[in-house]
């Protein structure tokens, strides 16, 4: 498959959900659960880019170690931007999927150059594939009805 994080990005769009690092895990989870998504991108001051806070750092890294979500601060428990793994536009789905599954992790900011134009998560990866698959299948049964 040649599709690119590029084409993920032209349905889903390039809107991303932000958090800002002195937040609380508290204020990160009620954000993540208004929006029914399992990750934020953690931005500081003038919007830029400081790492990702997602459902299993709140889980791992402050409940199941006995932290409070009220006191503990985004930027404790977040990867910070030096370990984060990031793609471009013309990054294919299937690279985004290597990256995932060999890095252990469901969300992939989209940069380009500095600048942050997406979030690409695993759903997203998962419906444009099964999308694909269904396109697919639909042009291979017309070619087998003799109408292509
Ligand atoms: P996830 O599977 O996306 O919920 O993330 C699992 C762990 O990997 C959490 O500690 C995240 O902060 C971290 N993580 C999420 N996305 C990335 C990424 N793109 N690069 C590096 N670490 C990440």
């Amino acid at each position: 498959m040649n599709a690119t994080v590029g084409d993920i990005l032209r349905v889903k769009g390039s809107e991303v959900e932000c958090v800002a690092p002195d937040a609380t895990i508290l204020d990160a989870i009620k954000h993540m659960s208004s929006r029914k998504i399992g990750g934020l991108v953690v931005t500081g001051k003038n919007g830029r880019l400081t790492g990702i806070i997602t459902e299993r750092d709140c889980l791992w890294k402050t409940i199941a170690v006995g932290e409070s979500p009220r006191s503990t601060l985004v930027k404790d428990v977040m990867t910070p931007v030096s370990k984060m793994s990031t793609v471009t536009r013309e990054h294919t789905v299937d690279d985004c999927m290597t990256l995932m599954t060999s890095g252990r992790f469901r969300h992939v900011p989209v940069m380009d150059g500095k600048t942050l134009i997406g979030l690409i998560s695993i759903g997203d990866v998962v419906k444009f594939t099964i999308g694909s698959h269904k396109a697919m299948i639909q042009s291979l049964q017309k070619y087998i009805e003799g109408s292509l």
